[in-house]
């Protein structure tokens, strides 16, 4: 458990801190009513996605994330996944997601902050006696040192974890967060606290973030989403996009065929249909063979949808639109049903007309 810094009451209310202070995505602020706006193409969020926020902010220094210690901060502050995380009382947050029935869950997401895994309990506590909502916790694994942390955060009603891998090999992930770039995070610690985590929370109520276009082959992705398959976590994929001012921020963004592919072999080995063994890569180490029909797959949209947790009615709650790319698209992530003037985009991107 990590040890309590000694804040008073006024210094949270002060400083603007957790937990009397939480993060938003800029969807959640919009769905709740904090900013007005409308979502392109109507989509509905139906998972809001909530932030730690201290002073000293995050003591990560993951390459391409906009929190990191090692960013270049811009005139409106940090992004994150791409999209402004405004700042509002939690008390506010737990009354309006009351009055929003379209919200099925709510995600917290740790950072690396000796206060933070004392406050998620807090949060979890809070939603749990005061909403209906299902609770995820995206868990920084480097603040988890035992069962103890996550048996307490399952005790105080969450039913999900998240676990950001984000980097799909063991070279990219020292290179990019861990012992590369000065950072706290071992590649090693993080898939022993997913294995850690199915045994607490069961079988597939884990979820591993991956973010295609790091640097790794279609084949290191592939290994890695099968890798969570076998430990008993689903992958919940993002395709990188990289944060202004960031380390990153010159990096390209993975080619739509290649986020295509990716798309189709997570489905395939999630799903149960089919495993990495079974197919076959390129000497470049691209997908050239899913071991399974993927024609109906494809036309049926379903697996280029957002992947994440569920909601109340087992469809991915965890939708975050345009979390991944601008509105103004191509979108990577459908927040919703891919219509068929979408089917027959992706059928160009992946080059299958
Ligand atoms: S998929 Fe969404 S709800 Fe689940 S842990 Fe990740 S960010 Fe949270």
């Amino acid at each position: 458990m990590a040890k309590a810094l000694s804040y008073t009451q006024g210094t949270f209310m002060e400083q603007k801190i957790s937990p009397l202070y939480v993060q938003t995505s800029l969807a959640a602020s919009l769905t709740l009513g904090f900013q007005s706006g409308s979502f392109h193409r109507n989509a509905k969020l139906k998972g809001l996605n909530l932030l730690l926020h201290y002073s000293e902010g995050c003591s990560g220094r993951c390459h391409f994330c906009g929190l990191s210690r090692s960013r270049r901060e811009g005139p409106k502050g940090k992004t994150f996944i791409r999209v402004d995380w405004p700042l509002y009382p939690l008390e506010e947050i737990v009354e309006r997601s009351k009055t929003k029935g379209q919200i099925h869950r709510v995600c917290i997401s740790m950072i690396t902050h000796p206060k933070a895994l004392e406050d998620t309990l807090h949060l979890i506590q809070r939603f749990k006696k005061e909403t209906n909502l299902y609770i995820s916790i995206l868990i920084t694994p480097t603040l988890i040192h035992g069962k103890n942390s996550l048996d307490a955060m399952k005790e105080s009603g969450a039913d999900r974890v998240g676990i950001a891998i984000d980097a799909a090999t063991p070279e990219l992930f020292d290179k990019l967060r861990g012992k590369g770039v000065g950072g706290p995070h071992r590649w090693d610690h993080y898939w022993g606290v997913v294995k850690m985590a199915a045994e607490v929370f069961g079988r597939y109520c884990v979820g591993i973030h991956l973010i295609v276009g790091l640097g790794e082959t279609e084949k290191e992705m592939t290994g890695a989403i099968q890798r969570g398959q076998d430990l008993g976590a689903h992958t919940h994929l993002f395709s990188f996009f990289p944060e202004k001012g960031s380390p990153m921020e010159g990096h390209p963004l993975p080619p739509l065929d290649q986020y295509r592919r990716i798309q189709l072999a997570r489905w395939i080995i999630n799903q149960g249909l089919g495993s990495a063994g079974q197919m076959r890569f390129d000497e470049t180490g691209k997908l050239v063979d899913f071991g399974v029909d993927v024609h109906p797959l494809i036309k049926e949209g379903e697996v280029f949808m957002t992947s994440g947790c569920p909601g109340r009615d087992g469809k991915v709650a965890c939708n975050r639109p345009y979390g991944n790319e601008r509105p103004s698209g191509p979108i990577r992530n459908f927040p919703f049903n891919p219509e068929p003037e979408d089917i027959e985009e992706i059928k160009k991107q992946l080059r299958m007309e």
